[in-house]
């Protein structure tokens, strides 16, 4: 098959030697190189503009990351082909990692010690146990469900939002958002960026939240309505917020969200896609389609993620 790679954010020389260790009889191509249109997977990632309008073959769309917003929203992509996901179990473990970190970081407090260090303050904050807390999780999806485990080993109660009906173990699953929101001291966002999900982190809802929790945004920017998260740190309604991903990438200087003192800014670095782990979950794919199987992961296009 021939595979082209398409990535503005992504490198394809540290794909290539992994790639094409796994899939030997394929031939790659990086973008603008499209072998003349002659391509059967494009493997994407922040793809660039007007580049599915010379491939008529195609027959997958490969992602090679877990949001697929940029794809969906293509007005150019071919009708008929299907798109997936990337599942990297790498990432999962990453995203896990971070958040765990971050919820520690507001909870044991941190970030408070942090600043009375910097002002030679001696000074204790009170301590709660993890089972004091609430952790609510918007999104239960591949990264939500592993997070939730991991934030149960730590006794953490947790609280999960998602579409469809779920059942986690020892978790508070619902569909209903403000039942979520108003028992979540912290509030982690992993949800799809879609017009559903857009804005969802917003004044009404971070009214709803027990005061002096925190926001973890670790999914896309735009969940966020910025100036509002702003007016309930500086009001103290909300003690902390963690941001990794902007509305624009990377954040502007003049951004009042790098100097708040409330605001913790990291640059879109939550769980970035592993090669390592995930060529194996592509490889996976295009043998499927080799064998006529239907890819795993794709897209509900009805549900925009
Ligand atoms: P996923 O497996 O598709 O899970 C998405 C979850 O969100 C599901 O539980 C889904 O509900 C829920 N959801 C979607 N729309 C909803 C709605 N309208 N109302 C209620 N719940 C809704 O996605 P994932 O693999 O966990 O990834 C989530 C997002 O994380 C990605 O889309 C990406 O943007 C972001 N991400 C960020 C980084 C980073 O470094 N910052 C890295 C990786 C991924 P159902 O269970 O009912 O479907």
């Amino acid at each position: 098959m021939n595979i082209l790679f398409a990535s503005t954010k992504e490198q394809p020389e540290f794909w290539f030697p992994l790639l094409q260790k796994a899939l030997p009889q394929d031939r790659f191509f990086a973008w603008p190189d499209t072998n003349g249109g002659d391509i059967d997977v494009a493997l994407v990632a922040t793809h660039p503009g007007g580049m599915f309008s010379g491939l008529a073959r195609l027959k997958l769309i490969q992602s090679l990351w877990m949001g697929v917003e940029n794809i969906v929203g293509d007005p150019e992509l071919p009708r008929g082909v299907p798109v997936a996901r990337l599942i990297d179990p790498g990432m999962v473990a990453a995203m896990g990692e971070t958040v765990i970190a971050q919820v520690l970081d507001w909870h044991r407090h941190f970030w408070c010690y942090r600043q009375f260090q910097h002002d030679r303050v001696w000074k204790r904050r009170r301590q709660y146990l993890a089972s004091d807390r609430t952790i609510g999780l918007l999104g239960l999806g591949e990264l939500g469900g592993s997070v939730a485990a991991k934030l149960r080993a730590l006794e953490f109660n947790v609280a999960g939002w998602s579409r469809r009906p779920k059942k986690l173990e020892a978790v508070f699953c619902s569909t209903d958002l403000e039942q979520v929101v108003r028992r979540s001291d912290a509030l982690v966002c992993l949800l799809p960026l879609t017009g559903k999900t857009q804005g969802i982190i917003n004044s009404r809802m971070l009214s709803l939240m027990p005061k002096d929790g925190c926001v973890i945004n670790v999914a896309r920017g735009a969940h966020v309505v910025i100036p509002d998260l702003l007016a309930a740190l500086d009001s103290g309604q909300l003690a902390r917020a963690y941001l990794d991903v902007f509305e624009t990438e990377p954040l502007p200087a003049d951004s009042p969200l790098w100097s708040h003192p409330g605001v913790t800014v990291t640059p879109h670095i939550a769980a970035l896609t592993e090669p390592r782990t995930s060529v194996g979950k592509i490889a996976q794919n295009i043998e499927r389609l080799r064998r006529g199987e239907a890819p795993l992961n794709t897209v509900d296009f009805a549900a925009g993620y």
